[in-house]
């Protein structure tokens, strides 16, 4: 490995978001001074570059000692020959000891906590990375792979094995840059999380309080990454088990299985021919999106969008430019881009609509900055303490101004001839409110969370049970 000592292990972040200097409260470290850290495995350094208000940098050293490394290196396996222990590049890289340091020394700016400048610590900045030497199994497209769906521009140049025998080739080194408009906390997650990925060799031993931390860490953006399960897989070390168990809770009842998601497929399918003669779907599209309409949204993000029946019904209205669709199912996703011929449309359509993947039990910043979010014969399908979950990431995090929300009205149920007394419409539905249920749970929810709600029937109106659909239109 080439690189000169100077570059090693060196991690710098800087901003140009004036008065750059706030950096400094941001990562709790004073700009004025350098100050120096023990770690079980050597030193940390902590130094600003440069401190000007329009650009600052803070760079973190690591100065690894090989032998503290050895001494405490206690694997359950006694693992590593002599020479092993000695020679390794460990050292030299950005490894899993980075992601250490990055906990131990910036803990609240990872947590998004500024005592200074709390404000400016949720705020998106200006900022680029730079990581002198990190090593990557996989290559650069691999970088890029983890990187780019996470908003980074990225740049990478590769180290030779030995500049001297060209003839070595490439070695897995790299010198990475990233840039982005972020937080300050999601850029050092990001790092925490992915360096010891990219190199899949972590020195500590995993074991299940890792999950845990992958979990916290990977809030907000990991489970609807492209690449979540390689990451799952590799930031645990590949033990199958803890990597199972971390993609469950990630995706939440998104991992079912391709059978299981065909079983859903064919539920859903009996669930609508039961409502079909009311065309009770059709009127509940033109429902909601009349609510729209009248509430003058253009901005729109429709959760649980499953096939996009409603996502269609949006594209047809040209007030609609911007619209989003999220499911948890991958195989919904696959048939909502047939469906609307995501792929044949022309350009200027196309910009109108996205489709990610993401799941309603985990904080999303792509969900922020819409008018209106709707929410429609989702919830029915959230376990109770998933409901709660979600409640919060639509009404806390995501707080979209408007909100509409339907639910089959259990008193209607009566109705369907074809329907057993006491089931439910749809095979996987956790539960069916009747309208005082439905209106209780979604006035509380309002009140929660400062909103002003009211409720609407959806189809044929029966006196004495009411409408088959029950809406709500949540209001900030
Ligand atoms: N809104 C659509 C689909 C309703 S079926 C329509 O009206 O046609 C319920 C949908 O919610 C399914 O597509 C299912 O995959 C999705 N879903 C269930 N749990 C979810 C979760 N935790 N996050 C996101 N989507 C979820």
């Amino acid at each position: 490995m080439t690189s000169r000592l100077e570059d090693a292990l060196l991690l710098t972040v800087t901003t140009t978001h004036v008065p750059a200097t706030d950096l400094g409260y941001l990562l709790h470290k004073n700009p004025a001074r350098a100050q120096s850290f023990e770690l079980s495995f050597g030193q940390a350094h902590v130094f600003y570059p440069e401190a000007t208000a329009e650009r600052c940098t803070a760079a973190l050293l690591l100065d690894v000692d090989p032998v503290a490394l050895v001494r405490d290196r206690k694997g359950p396996s006694g693992e590593g020959g002599a020479l092993e222990q000695y020679v390794n590049d460990r050292p030299y890289v950005a490894s899993s000891f980075m992601s250490v340091a990055l906990s131990r020394l910036f803990n609240a700016a990872l947590a998004g906590r500024s005592q200074e400048r709390p404000a400016l610590a949720q705020q998106a900045l200006p900022l680029v990375a730079r990581l002198s030497v990190l090593p990557c199994r996989g290559g650069e497209a691999f970088l890029r792979r983890l990187l780019e769906p996470l908003g980074y521009q990225v740049s990478v140049t590769p180290h030779v094995l030995d500049e001297t025998v060209p003839e070595w080739g490439p070695s897995r080194y790299f010198t990475v840059t990233l840039e982005a408009h972020t937080r300050v906390s999601e850029l050092l997650t990001h790092l925490y999380v992915l360096i010891p990925v990219f190199d899949d060799d972590k020195h500590y031993w995993v074991s299940d309080d890792e999950v845990e931390k992958l979990l916290r860490h990977g809030e907000g953006w990991l489970a609807a990454h492209p690449e979540r399960e390689f990451i799952t897989r590799r930031y645990l070390r590949h033990q199958k088990s803890l990597a199972r168990e971390a993609l469950e809770q990630l995706i939440g009842e998104g991992h079912s299985s391709t059978e299981e998601q065909e079983r859903e497929r064919v539920r859903t399918e009996q669930e609508a021919s039961l409502e079909a003669k009311l065309s009770l779907n059709d009127q509940r599209l033109r429902a909601v999106v009349d609510v729209l309409q009248a509430e003058g949204v253009s901005r729109v993000v429709d959760l649980g969008c499953g096939e996009g029946k409603l996502l269609r019904e949006l594209l047809k209205e040209r007030r609609f430019t911007d619209i989003l669709g999220m499911d948890v199912s991958w195989r919904s996703l696959e048939l909502a881009t047939e469906r609307l011929h995501l792929d044949r449309m022309s350009e200027l359509q196309r910009k109108r609509i996205q489709l990610i993947h993401g799941s309603l039990m985990y904080r999303d910043r792509r969900l922020a900055g819409y008018q209106a979010a709707t929410v429609i014969e989702v919830v029915e399908h959230l376990d109770p303490p998933r409901l709660a979950a979600f409640e919060r990431v639509l009404f806390e995090f995501a707080r979209p101004e408007r909100v509409v929300l339907t639910t089959p009205n259990a008193e209607y149920n009566v109705r369907f001839e074809s329907l057993p007394e006491g089931k439910f419409r749809h095979a996987d539905h956790r539960f069916e409110w009747t309208r005082p249920e439905f209106e209780a749970w979604a006035g509380a929810l309002a009140e929660r969370f400062g909103y002003a709600v009211r409720f609407a029937p959806v189809g044929p109106v029966d006196d004495t049970v009411g409408a088959p659909t029950q809406m709500a239109v949540f209001s900030r």
